[in-house]
């Protein structure tokens, strides 16, 4: 076990489940091993709540000297794909973990699931129901109505063998036949009232092939399979808390004296406003191409944050944040963002790039001249050092730095105005151009020769009223930047009782910006690197559309600290 020592950053007070983890290893319980679990559905991509329950898992184990198992649980084989089981082993290596041994699947254990289950039959805990689906349904009865005993209830245990080796075989269609566990019709739990154990799919499995006709229901297949990996600490969200009776009863039926029986403990699932996680509805935006794909950076999945240029440090630290609740609350996805920024402000150099280009001539600076000013790259990380930008004749500013009818409180240019180029020259405006429509093309404006930054002179040190940042137009750099906005215009898009999640859809989502101009240190920026646009927000190199000479940017979040006090600071 972790002493205080080796990680003195934990000040917080332990949570709900690190207590019990703390208990059972004060009382030696399982000789002190900590296994974990984490077990996705290869059925879609991973998503935000999915890195919380990363953390959660993998963070424990870390925490006690613990592993973690990455197990897909592929008992479905209508749904899964091999994709998904690429993309998951891809996410949860890139959020920084690394799990014990090799992947584990639960299609694995049917040989063992299934042995099992005969022994259940055989203990006469099982059944073989002949009903349809349909059927055992109607007679589940409600909670406050005891359910309708099955007729197929109190079949011999050599019918029920026989009949369930000839639903391995494949002699019966697909719902003919299900194999059922036998507890209670009269439960309050209706978790309880003889559930399905085993159903016939005649499909194609994703490692099994066509070896079995005969799947297990989710229920029964996870503890087990928690079971058979040693699994101390079987964590879950809060909606199987009603299942753990039946989790229990399973592992009962089939556990031996001495070994480890998994504890499963449930923690309430991750909401972020603004956000669905549901994995169907986020394949649905995939098929129906309201975005582009699982890792378009307007969804929530990690690959999609992770394209978008969000860190696996700023997923942890969130998840971290947030901790581990056992009611169900939304968490304000302004939360997440602002962990992304806390990261990226530490780790992201500093750039010049106009995302809306407006050209200045500075009428009085020599056409052919060009000077080269050092800029620090992150005033937060004296480390990281400094760069070097051209400054000419021509630069461009942003469009929106500059008014022609500007109020008083405008600290950016305006005619007869003075304000400071980012580490260069203090201009000043002195004439607007227009084309024959009346649109701006271009300013002209004069330069102060003595106020450089970093000159040292007395003009260098003049306070004007604003400082905007710039590029050299003829050494500048174009590139395509991707203004990313929430994916819903609502905070609970799927919590509206007579409206779909789609109605929510924010139409503005995504714009595309093409020509922006960027400094020229950016042109061999690598893919997946992430700087900030100074005064703009962080970006990142889209790691599936940037190619040299076509540079496109994905905007992660923008900065949160408003335009005067950016320049204020100057
Ligand atoms: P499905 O709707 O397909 O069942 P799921 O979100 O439950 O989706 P799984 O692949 O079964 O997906 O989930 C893997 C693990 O991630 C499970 O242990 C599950 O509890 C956990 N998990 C899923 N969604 C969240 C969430 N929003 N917050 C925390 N944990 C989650
Ligand atoms: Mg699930």
């Amino acid at each position: 076990m972790k002493t205080e020592n080796t990680e003195p950053e934990v000040k917080r007070s332990l949570n709900f489940i690190e207590s019990i983890v703390e208990e059972d290893l004060k009382n030696n319980k399982n000789n002190n091993v900590i296994l974990t679990r984490f077990p996705p559905e290869p059925n879609g991509y991973l998503h935000i709540g999915h890195a919380k329950s990363i953390c959660l898992n993998f963070g424990l184990a870390q925490r006690y000297n613990g592993k973690t198992n990455l197990r897909f649980d592929d008992t479905n084989p209508e749904k899964e794909e091999v994709e998904y089981v690429d993309s998951i082993m891809e996410d949860v290596r890139w959020l920084g973990f690394n799990w014990k041994g090799e992947a584990h699947y639960a299609s694995d254990y049917f040989q063992q699931l299934y042995d099992w289950a005969v022994k259940i039959i055989k203990d006469g805990f099982a059944y073989v129901d002949d009903q349809s689906a349909e059927i055992i349904s109607q007679q589940k009865g409600t909670p406050t109505q005891p359910g309708i005993e099955s007729p197929h209830r109190n079949r011999s245990v050599e019918e029920n063998l026989d009949l369930f080796t000839r639903m391995k075989n494949g002699e019966f269609k697909e719902g003919e036949r299900v194999l059922r566990a036998k507890i209670n019709m009269s439960s309050p739990n209706m978790h309880m009232r003889d559930p399905i154990m085993y159903r016939i799919l005649k499909r194609n499995h994703h490692r099994t092939g066509n070896n079995w006709c005969i799947y297990p229901m989710y229920d029964y297949a996870h503890g087990q399979s928690d079971y058979i990996e040693g699994i101390t600490h079987s964590i879950c969200t809060l909606e199987f808390e009603v299942h753990r009776p039946l989790y229990e009863w399973f592992l009962d039926h089939v556990y031996t004296e001495g070994t480890i029986k998994p504890r499963q403990i449930e923690f309430a699932r991750l909401n972020l406003s603004y956000t669905i996680m549901s994995k169907r509805k986020l394949l649905e935006l995939v098929q129906n191409k309201i975005v582009n794909g699982w890792d378009d950076p307007r969804m929530p999945t990690i690959s999609g944050m992770r394209r978008r240029g969000y860190t696996a440090a700023a997923i942890r630290q969130f998840a971290d944040t947030i901790g581990v609740a056992k009611r169900d609350n939304v968490i304000d996805v302004a939360l997440l963002e602002f962990n992304v920024r806390e990261d990226l402000n530490k780790i992201a150099p500093r750039v010049m790039a106009v995302i809306d280009p407006l050209k200045i001539v500075i009428t009085n600076y020599p056409e052919n001249k060009e000077e080269i000013v050092t800029i620090e790259n992150n005033p937060e990380d004296p480390s990281m050092g400094n760069r070097e930008m051209p400054f000419s004749q021509a630069i461009f500013i942003e469009k929106d730095d500059f008014m022609e009818d500007a109020p008083k409180k405008f600290f950016r240019l305006t005619v007869g105005s003075e304000v400071r180029l980012k580490s260069a020259y203090i201009i000043k405006c002195e004439k607007v151009i227009k084309d024959s429509t009346g649109n701006i093309t271009e300013l002209h404006c004069t330069y102060d020769p003595d106020s450089r930054s970093g000159s040292g002179t007395e003009a260098s040190q003049r306070k004007v009223k604003g400082t905007l940042h710039w590029v050299s137009a003829k050494h500048a750099i174009e590139a395509e930047v991707r203004l990313y906005d929430r994916l819903f215009n609502d905070e609970a898009p799927d919590g509206h009782k007579d409206k779909d999640y789609k109605d929510f859809i924010n139409t503005d989502s995504l714009k595309v910006i093409k020509n922006c101009k960027l400094e020229p240190s950016l042109k061999n920026a690598a893919p997946e690197s992430k700087y900030q646009f100074q005064r703009i927000g962080y970006f990142c190199v889209d790691k599936k559309d940037s190619k040299p000479g076509a540079l496109v940017f994905n905007r992660t979040v923008p900065l949160k600290d408003s335009w005067t006090k950016i320049q204020n600071k100057e």
